[in-house]
């Protein structure tokens, strides 16, 4: 479903991604690891042309990425992504913030946007919550609506970029809850997290990066028990 050939992408003379190759299939999770600076968030960012590349090829679904336009406004839509700061629009209840993209770009009715929107909020356990705005919920409540505010788009891919690093770590747990019952669900998922809880037991792959370079790849089970890069079992042994 994703795919990167060759990427590299430089901010001035900082190499940030260095001939990354990776692909993504239809369904799996993939777990993005390593230090700060390493480049993770702009990996996520390039997937979905929030950041550009210097060379080489990233494809979609069978499509190139696109530039610009209507093409590029399709790809966001079917590319989800969940930051650390949730990104709610602050003057519009949650409800609104998850009906607003299907209604202005998929052009649904409202209705039926209301309706999906109603679902998805149960579906992330926050429906009470619904004519509420962002300010009054929890950030848990928060991310998890961010979270339904990506889904109404009916992605075909979910790209997480730290989704519970900003919380309290009594809020860490239900974010992951909805993010492990998506992945269960059969989501194509990329998520950069430093939950290796998550990692070990949501991941179909565990990719570990360093200074712009995907330096391991491989199932949690084995990347946990046996990293073959030094850097890796550096990075490992400081944060478990
Ligand atoms: P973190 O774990 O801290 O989020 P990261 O792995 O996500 O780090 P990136 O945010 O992708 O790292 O950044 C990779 C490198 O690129 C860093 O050295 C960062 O300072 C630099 N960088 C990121 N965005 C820009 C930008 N817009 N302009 C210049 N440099 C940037
Ligand atoms: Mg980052």
């Amino acid at each position: 479903l994703i795919r990167l050939d060759g990427v590299n992408k430089w901010f001035g003379p900082l190499h940030v991604l260095q001939d990354v190759n990776l692909s993504v299939s239809r369904g799996e999770v993939v777990v993005v690891i390593g230090p700060s600076g390493s480049g993770k968030s702009t990996l996520c960012r390039a997937i979905n042309r929030l950041e550009s590349i210097n060379s080489g090829t990233i494809v979609f679904d069978g499509q190139p990425l696109p530039a610009e336009g209507r093409p590029l406004a399709r790809l966001r839509s079917d590319v989800g992504m969940v930051f650390q700061s949730f990104n709610l629009f602050a003057h519009k209840t949650i409800l609104e913030n998850v009906t607003l993209g299907p209604i202005k770009v998929r052009k649904e009715k409202p209705e039926s946007a209301k309706k999906r929107a109603l679902e998805l909020l149960d579906r992330v356990g926050i429906a009470s919550q619904a004519d509420k705005f962002p300010a009054q919920l929890s950030g848990g409540q928060q991310q998890r609506a961010a979270i339904a505010r990506a889904l109404a788009m009916q992605p075909k891919a979910m790209l997480f970029d730290e989704p519970t690093s900003a919380l309290d770590p009594e809020m860490v747990g239900e974010v992951l809850e909805v993010m492990t019952s998506l992945a269960k669900d059969g989501m194509t998922m990329v998520v950069v997290t430093h939950e290796m809880g998550f990692a070990r037991h949501a991941a179909n792959r565990v990719i570990f990066m360093a200074d712009g370079q995907l330096v391991e790849d491989a199932p949690p089970a084995e990347f946990f028990a046996n990293p073959r890069s030094e850097r890796a079992k550096d990075f490992l042994s400081k944060i478990l």
